[in-house]
């Protein structure tokens, strides 16, 4: 591993002097990504000084604003802490670490260094990096890559504009590996399987895209993450509220654009053979991998298209922040659409010509209460005290799987513990 140092006072010729008496000499921290970062200060004098702490944070967005100092031990005239990333989970490569001393005397004042920050580089490879407004991309292998995945962000946030009324509220990167397995080493604690993860809280997303399948995979893949990542901004709640999967996967579907072949196949066959899944039963998480996988992407599509094709971007919006609110999925679907998932239902599978499904006869009510707790787009935020990121994951491009955008739903929380901070958090 490759030490970068975030360099606090190093060559600069003056050292700091602080207001009371305290002079740091130096300040800095030892970045080993993804592994550890070791924040050292050392005072010129500090027989004067009673206590020293430090103070971290990585920008994110969060629902909790809590920066909490870390007490480090002084020894002699230097303190040193480690954030041990292996012990927590790392932020992603492009996330932005910031830091502050605080340094009380003997006579209670306190002393704060100036605030000091370093980004996050995965510093294995020579990255180049092209931009759009609020998108940033950077990609190492493959000339044309970067500019072909960019122009498919763009236009997926376009779509996501024009058929969704759905803005990026803040700049988002994507960091695009030449192939997953790069990827995966970039991040602890990710599933082995694992080709594509977007950190919602950072708004950054890692997709590991062969140059090959670039254009067949790499484009639909990376805006239909971008859309989880979008519509997470959009819909962001910090009072438990949650989406069902066929919502946050059916929008994700439809930001990659014009279906593609194999989606048009099963909807051709579901419609056939009046094989569709009850749409209730994809409240929660699909099957990660196989063809009922693929068919629930697809199934959920449609039932999207004919949401904002029937109803229009004000209602899809509505619904959006209905259920940031925290309300239950049917309550939510009654409030703008005037009916239950089993009402969506019906109207959906008459818009397909088909006809009414059984639906058994004593659907107990779900209430809020009821609902799958499975996050299906991955965070907690059911958990008011939050000192977890989370991330989505992707499964990696194969030959066999051009299929593009299937996203599997598993979290996986990168949990801050043992670092005596609570970190605020994301999505
Ligand atoms: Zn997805």
């Amino acid at each position: 591993m490759i030490i970068i140092v975030a360099n606090g006072l190093l060559g600069l010729a003056a050292p700091l002097q602080a207001q009371s008496d305290i002079t740091v000499t130096q300040n800095e921290a030892l970045v080993d990504f993804p592994q550890s970062v070791t924040f050292q200060l050392e005072l010129a004098d500090a027989s004067d000084v009673a206590s020293v702490s430090l103070v971290y944070d990585v920008d994110r967005l969060s629902c909790l604003e809590a920066n909490t100092a870390v007490p480090v031990e002084l020894n002699g005239n230097r303190a040193e802490w480690t954030w041990e990333m292996v012990r927590s989970g790392n932020p992603p490569p492009g996330a932005t670490l910031s830091w502050q001393w605080q340094i009380t005397d003997r006579r209670g004042n306190v002393t704060t260094t100036p605030g000091q920050s370093h980004t996050f580089v995965d510093d294995r490879f020579d990255w180049q990096t092209v931009s759009a407004p609020n998108i940033r991309l950077h990609w190492y292998e493959g000339d044309e890559v970067g500019p072909m995945l960019l122009d498919a962000a763009v236009a997926g946030l376009d779509r996501l504009q024009n058929e969704m009324g759905i803005t990026l509220d803040s700049e988002v990167q994507l960091f695009i590996y030449e192939e997953s397995n790069d990827m995966r080493d970039a991040v602890l604690y990710i599933q082995d399987w694992a080709g594509g993860v977007a950190f919602s809280d950072y708004n950054i997303i890692l997709i590991g895209v062969p140059p090959r399948i670039a254009e067949s995979w790499g484009k639909p893949t990376v805006r239909h993450e971008l859309a989880h990542l979008v519509i997470g901004q959009f819909g962001r709640s910090c009072v438990g509220g949650s989406r069902p999967t066929w919502l946050n996967e059916g929008l994700a579907v439809y930001a990659e654009g014009e279906p593609s072949e194999s989606i048009q196949e099963d909807l051709a066959r579901g419609i056939e053979n009046n094989s569709f899944e009850p749409v209730r039963s994809l409240n929660g998480a699909f099957s990660s991998h196989g063809p009922e996988a693929g068919i629930a992407y697809s199934q959920s599509y449609s039932v999207v298209k004919f949401l904002l094709e029937s109803y229009g971007q004000a209602q899809m919006q509505d619904l959006l922040l209905t259920l940031a609110q925290g309300t239950g999925y049917d309550e939510a679907l009654e409030a703008v659409y005037g009916f239950n998932v089993d009402g969506l239902e019906l109207a959906w599978r008459k818009s397909l010509n088909l006809p009414p499904r059984e639906i058994p006869p004593t659907p107990t009510a779900v209430s809020a209460q009821a609902v799958p707790t499975i996050e299906p787009f991955g965070l907690p935020e059911s958990v008011p005290t939050e000192t977890a990121a989370a991330a989505t994951a992707v499964p990696p491009a194969t030959t066999n799987n051009p299929g593009g955008g299937i996203c599997n739903l598993t979290a996986f929380p990168l949990l801050l513990i043992g670092v005596g901070l609570v970190l605020r958090r994301r999505k």
